[in-house]
């Protein structure tokens, strides 16, 4: 198929210049949205999001048991999780923070799953209370321990096991999960073990199928029949020696996006048709049932739909050197260029002389010499006061904001058919203080 995915793009769907000669989204003046809710602020383009929901759906409609399930973390939001719920996603979780806000968005706690390498006490028992779908039980200490908390509450817990497939992708080695020596999951050789435990042991586990992830931001398509290979030769394994019949297996999220014009992420179409072929294939080679497949993209589902506006400020031209614009925000709103090199376009949104450009480095406003949101990179002259639109921001950066040199983290607006809502409010210099406590004795 070669009609592009959604995610094969850098800009939101709907991204124009307008009469005015200014960057509009969903039909929103990017300047005027700057104006009324100020600056740094992300921006929501929900007609991208449904259309990359929409490529999914189409992409596996060939394979009725497929289930989408949102990766949470990428941006968990209630307005976010309430589009992706009526898109008919569920949520992979991996947190209370991230459980609790699903659910108070209404989502169906049945198509939730909750993961992660140190799930604690508190959270495996507030996910047996909330009712959550799957676990994705990542280690032995984990699988004992949700055996005794359901024991407690007399509850069974629903399980996929973890495991780690043993393939490597050519990702930052950050956010490479896959790979044999990794902190996720189950080795393959200490699957039986587990089994063993889980069908004489732990009476309050019942065990449904394989999970695995190999990473994130992947561009190479032949990992998800790699790893369904592996999956599903160890299902037909599994069966062979314990006799039990595992009919779901996840394969995880991991698909890229498209942040700069040297990425190039494969489509969603394509990677639908390939994992599909594939099950097909193994379904036959191994004659297993055909499986409830899940899928857990998080990046490529929210990704492109998000940008982030800041404003110029003051700038250095450092002498036969770099001339650095610095903008009101960077590191706290956005991690990623910081912690993984990770590379951003960026336009001016206000109406430019677009023929004047310069080479610039873009300096976020916060007291580290790493937080450079964007290096060497060619923009119109740029002048104090200027709205700076940085694209394909929507996941990985609220969700990793910090509140850096005490700045409070920005609102988030969601825009659709020239209309704006404000789905995250900015966090006032009260919201800072909240949490702090003076002990009596140091009041004045
Ligand atoms: C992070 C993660 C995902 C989502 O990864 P993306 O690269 O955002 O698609 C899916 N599953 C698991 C287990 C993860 O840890």
């Amino acid at each position: 198929m070669n009609t592009l995915s959604t995610n094969q793009y850098i800009k939101p769907v709907t991204t124009i210049r307008n009469f005015e000669g200014n960057l509009a989204i969903g039909g929103c003046d990017l300047v005027s949205l700057a104006d009324k809710y100020g600056t740094p602020l992300y921006v929501i383009d929900e007609a991208t999001i449904r259309s990359i929901c929409h490529d999914y759906k189409t992409a596996f409609e060939k394979y009725p048991k497929m289930r989408m399930m949102y990766a949470s973390k990428a941006l968990c939001t209630s307005a976010v999780t309430a589009i992706l719920n009526e898109e008919g996603f569920g949520f992979d979780t991996v947190s209370a923070g991230e459980i609790y806000t699903v659910h108070n968005a209404g989502v169906d706690m049945g198509k939730v799953l909750f993961n992660g390498n140190n799930k604690s006490y508190d959270e495996l028992s507030l996910a047996l209370d909330f009712g959550v779908g799957r676990f994705s039980v990542d280690n032995f200490f984990e699988l004992a321990l949700l055996n005794e908390i359901a024991s407690v509450k007399g509850k069974v817990a629903d399980i996929l096991l973890r495991i780690t497939p043993g393939i490597e992708c050519h990702t930052h080695e950050y956010i490479q999960t896959g790979h044999l020596d990794s902190k996720f999951g189950f080795d393959l050789t200490q699957v039986d073990e587990a089994i063993d435990l889980i069908l004489n042991e732990y009476k309050n586990i019942k065990l449904h199928g394989l999970h695995a992830h190999i990473g994130s931001q992947i561009f190479e398509t032949g990992i998800y029949p790699d790893e369904i290979e592996i999956l599903a030769k160890e299902i037909s394994r599994i069966d062979r020696k314990y006799g039990l019949k595992l009919d779901e297996i996840n394969i995880g999220g991991g698909l890229g996006v498209k942040y700069t014009e040297e990425d190039v992420p494969p489509s969603t179409f394509e990677i639908g048709e390939l994992i599909v072929n594939k099950l097909h294939d193994v379904i036959e080679k191994y004659n297993i049932p055909e499986p409830t497949v899940f899928i857990e993209p998080g990046r490529s589902v929210i990704s492109t739909s998000g940008v982030t506006l800041y404003t110029v400020g003051s700038s250095k031209q450092v002498p036969h050197g770099t001339k650095y614009v610095a903008i009101d925000g960077g590191m706290a709103d956005n991690p990623r260029p910081s912690m993984y090199q990770a590379k951003y376009c960026a336009e001016i949104a206000n109406n430019k002389d677009l023929a004047k450009d310069e080479m610039v480095t873009l300096a976020g406003r916060f007291c580290e010499s790493g937080d450079i949101l964007i290096g060497n990179v060619v923009l119109p002259e740029l002048a104090e006061g200027d709205v700076l639109c940085v694209y394909n921001t929507g996941a990985y950066n609220y969700s990793m904001a910090s509140n850096y040199n005490r700045v409070q983290k920005p609102a988030m607006v969601l825009v659709r058919d020239s209309q704006s809502e404000v789905i995250v409010k900015r966090e006032s210099l009260e919201d800072l203080v909240a949490h702090d406590i003076i002990p009596d004795r140091l009041k004045k």
